[in-house]
């Protein structure tokens, strides 16, 4: 590859973000920073603008991007600071953009990524919720514009990694029989079920191998995280549920698996930094250096696989149920689980309400075919008012 590639990273201050520009600034002469996006966090937004010099940068809350545009201006930067969701798409779909980090978290991520797609932008997914939500739609607008789509979760990248270069979408076709999902099991995978019911959010934080921002954390400690990646898997590969199968493996070495009709199974292995997945795909078909430490096996010493215990985590076998009933399903699972989350993250319901309020919800509404964005934005925001009504009656579930 010859030519600089002009990036745009969406939710550059999250963890992914940050590990994003920690390998971009590895290899200046590869890649240029076009937009640095972010909520409200504009202290490290202008540290990051100081260092990499994008020609935007774009702030959900205004009153930050007014910061931001005063110490930018101070400091003699030239960077723009826009601010919205339309600003978000700009930065996505602009002419000057070759690839986009999708690493805002939630239903948040989706526009902006649908902007990225819909432009014919190299994608590089770690936004699963897209997927979960508007997998369907999502998927039609890649294969409408020919975006190189590359996953980023950890999972999914290896699997990418496993699968054959030139896999068609067709896993007969390519001798494909299943799809392995690694999960560590998160920090409650040996918790007794009767302590489960006084976890604290700082707790289900505390992941015992990857450093995530606090949503993911929470979803991996319910293993809600692992059903969204379930039906992550499922539109990135055109695989039925039934040929996805999660196993637990708390070492964090092998992130996925594929396993071929012939016996073979192939598997991704490496130190748990997503800076491996990020410059894979950054760089793909190419590699480069990511600054993570070589593997040691003999350090590791043992891997272990022990199946998942769907009671333990009723939130799988949520997401599974939502991936097999389709339409709506997924976007409602999603939306629950995100008004779930914030709850118990604010304090306001248990850890052990989180299930029951998403599958509460989930029997709650109807589900209906998804055609297009606006079927998936309705279904999101009637699932976030019956989610927050249904509040006070899975306080302590
Ligand atoms: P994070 O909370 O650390 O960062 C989120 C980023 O999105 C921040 O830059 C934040 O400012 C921005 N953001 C949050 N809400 C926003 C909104 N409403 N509008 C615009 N921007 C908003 O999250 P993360 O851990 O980096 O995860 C990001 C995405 O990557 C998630 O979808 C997550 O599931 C996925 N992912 C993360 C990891 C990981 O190791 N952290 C691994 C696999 C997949
Ligand atoms: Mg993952």
């Amino acid at each position: 590859m010859s030519d600089v590639m002009q990036l745009t990273v969406l939710g550059s201050t999250g963890s992914i973000g940050k590990s994003t520009l920690d390998v971009v600034a590895r290899h200046p002469e590869r890649y240029r920073v076009f937009a640095l996006t972010a909520q409200r966090q504009d202290e490290l937004l202008f540290a990051q603008c100081q260092q990499f010099r994008p020609r935007f940068a774009v702030l959900l809350d205004e009153a930050a991007a007014q910061r931001l545009r005063q110490r930018l201006a101070d400091s003699g930067l030239q960077t723009e600071v826009l601010c919205g969701i339309a600003a978000l798409e700009q930065v996505s779909a602009a002419p000057e953009v070759d690839a986009v980090m999708a690493a805002i978290v939630g239903a948040a991520g989706l526009r902006p990524t649908l902007a990225a797609a819909r432009a014919g932008k190299k994608i590089l997914l770690a936004n699963k919720e897209t997927l979960v939500m508007a997998g369907a739609v999502f998927m039609d607008a890649v294969r409408a514009s020919g975006s190189p789509l590359l996953p980023i979760d950890s999972e999914h990248n290896a699997v990418f990694q496993s699968l054959p270069r030139n896999y068609s979408g067709e896993m007969q076709a390519n001798g494909v029989s299943k799809i392995l999902l690694t999960a560590s099991g998160g920090p409650f995978r040996n918790t007794p079920l009767s302590g489960l019911h006084h976890v604290t959010p700082e707790q289900a934080c505390a992941h015992p191998n990857w450093s995530m921002g606090k949503k993911i954390s929470v979803d991996s400690a319910t293993m809600m995280n692992k059903g969204l990646e379930v039906i992550e898997a499922h539109w990135l590969f055109n695989a039925p549920a039934d040929a996805i199968e999660v196993v637990i493996h708390p070492q964090s070495v092998i992130h996925s698996l594929v396993q071929y009709v012939d016996g073979s199974v192939l598997a991704q292995l490496g130190n748990p930094d997503m800076r491996t997945p990020i410059a894979y795909a950054l760089a793909y078909p190419e590699r480069i250096e990511a600054g993570v430490a070589p593997l040691d096996l003999c350090k590791v010493a043992q891997l272990d696989f022990v199946a998942p215990d769907f009671e333990r985590f009723p939130c799988l076998a949520l997401a599974y149920q939502a991936l097999r009933a389709g339409g709506t399903a997924p976007a409602i699972l999603n939306a629950a689980n995100e008004v779930a989350v914030a709850a118990f993250l604010e304090k306001k319901i248990s850890f052990l309400a989180i299930p029951r309020l998403i599958g509460d919800v989930l029997a709650a509404l109807p589900l209906s075919p998804v055609k297009a964005l606006e079927d998936v934005l309705a279904a999101d925001a009637r699932a976030r008012d019956k989610a927050t009504a249904l509040l006070p009656e899975v306080v302590l579930a």
